[in-house]
């Protein structure tokens, strides 16, 4: 029987990571000083709009844990990016780049905005305000944001430019740019792939097969239709998609091409003439063998987990699923991969963009993409044995590897004051 939820974002990612150091037995001042972000900024971003009024929206950037390397993480232009939800999104960004092993930490930042209705003209000016606002706590061996919700490469180009008109030539300060500006190729898909590797290798564990294996995406983004496009590529049934406007459903596949083609013209995944409509909610419930949210957090509830009937969830977006709805997905048996595995693909890449801008080297899509695949392949399968060794869910497990990590960075700097105990190498990501 599900707990009712009455989490926020914050406490409801802070619940997964005191889950994980209950496991690790860490003392209380530990998990405080992991919770708590180190820096956070709130900034006005004011902004002309075309017709003349002026707007003040606000603005943040989290950084949460820097313990391992440079704050890192996206940007997102959302009317619920609040401080809550980007405090929450930072922390799970601190999570991602340990379990994934990229040198790196958690922050994150947002706009509360509506930018759908946006003229370009609009959302460069407010990509540049919020750019200069935030200019002086980041930097290529600082704080690196990227894209997430509603930013993309053009959004970067912007900010990146803003940020070296103030501080000169630096292309390391944002990754997910135009490869024209040092881009990788590769990173526009790479959160969309990296989901499906995870999906691939979690398939081989379980002796079964992508042909035949039904999936239904939430959110046809960045995430969402990269993870569509992987997913036909190697041979699964993508039955049903969603996105802000609606959702619709082929029960024998969607044409993904076509439907490419219908959401650059139209900008919606709603009208397409080969599926039918269904009501965006449902598209939750479909009877799948997987479900990937790759839209906004919450999605899954205590309200609604009982009537998901997938039994693979990847969680292509951050912490779709509530803890209460994480608890009764569980005792009913299904699979979840978790956002800070599903999702790293993002980061992973970032990483690897961050490391030809520091080099002046440029790599080919090949190399990113092998490259992809063996950071995330070798975290799946820390987090399997993890998961097997210790008796706890995959993203109790993820968060446990996760937490080694940062916690012995954090250690070896001198930062836990009250846990001199010596990490134990015989348990992976130790
Ligand atoms: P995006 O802006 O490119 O796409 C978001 C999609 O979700 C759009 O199709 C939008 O219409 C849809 N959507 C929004 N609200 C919805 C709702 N209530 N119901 C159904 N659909 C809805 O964003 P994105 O970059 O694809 O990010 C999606 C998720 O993935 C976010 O949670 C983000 O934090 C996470 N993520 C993104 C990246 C990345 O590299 N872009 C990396 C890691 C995690």
């Amino acid at each position: 029987m599900a707990q009712p939820d009455h989490l926020g974002p914050f406490a409801a990612v802070s619940s997964f990571v005191e889950t994980a150091a209950d496991v690790l037995d860490l003392p209380q001042s530990t998990r405080h000083a992991l919770r708590t972000p180190s820096r956070e900024l709130r900034v006005e971003v004011p902004i002309r709009r075309s017709n003349g009024d002026h707007e003040v929206y606000v603005g943040y950037r989290i950084q949460h844990d820097n313990s391992r390397g440079p704050y890192k993480g996206g940007i997102r232009f959302h009317p619920t990016a609040d401080l809550d939800e980007v405090r929450a999104l930072a922390s799970l960004m601190t999570w991602k780049t340990a379990l994934v092993d990229v040198p790196f930490g958690g922050a994150k930042g947002g706009i509360e905005v509506d930018a759908s209705q946006f003229s370009r003209q609009e959302r460069e000016q407010l990509t540049r305000r919020y750019a200069r606002a935030i200019s002086d706590v980041i930097g290529p061996t600082i704080d690196i944001p990227a894209p997430d919700m509603a930013t993309d490469a053009q959004v970067m180009a912007w900010l990146l430019d803003e940020y070296e008109e103030l501080k000169g030539h630096s292309p390391a300060v944002v990754t997910g740019k135009p490869v024209a500006l040092g881009g990788s190729p590769g990173r526009e898909a790479a959160t969309g792939t990296g989901c499906l590797i995870c999906l691939d290798e979690l398939l081989a564990e379980q002796g079964r097969e992508p042909a035949g294996t039904t999936i239904a995406i939430q959110g046809y983004g960045n995430v969402g239709s990269w993870a569509a496009r992987r997913a036909t590529a190697a041979g699964y049934r993508v039955v049903g998609v969603s996105d802000v406007h609606g959702a619709i459903v082929r029960p024998d596949g969607l044409d993904v091409d076509r439907l490419d083609r219908h959401v650059s013209e139209t900008g919606s995944v709603t009208d397409f003439d080969s599926a039918d409509p269904i009501d965006g909610g449902e598209l939750l419930m479909l009877d799948v063998d997987v479900l990937i949210p790759a839209a906004v957090g919450g999605v899954i509830t205590a309200e609604n987990a009982d009537r998901v009937k997938a039994g693979v969830i990847v969680e292509g977006a951050n912490h779709p699923v509530t803890p209460a709805a994480d608890a009764a997905l569980a005792d009913r048996g299904v699979t979840m991969i978790p956002d800070i595995l599903a999702n790293a693909g993002g980061v992973t890449v970032s990483y690897f963009e961050w490391v030809q801008n520091v080099q002046r080297f440029r790599w080919t899509e090949e190399r990113v993409n092998a490259e992809l695949r063996s950071v995330l392949v070798k975290a799946f399968r820390e987090v399997s044995s993890t998961a097997a060794e210790l008796g706890v869910d995959r993203r109790t497990a993820s968060f446990v590897l996760a937490l080694r990590r940062v916690t012995e960075a954090a250690r070896l700097r001198g930062r836990l004051f009250d846990d001199p105990r010596p990490i134990d190498p015989a348990i992976p990501g130790s």
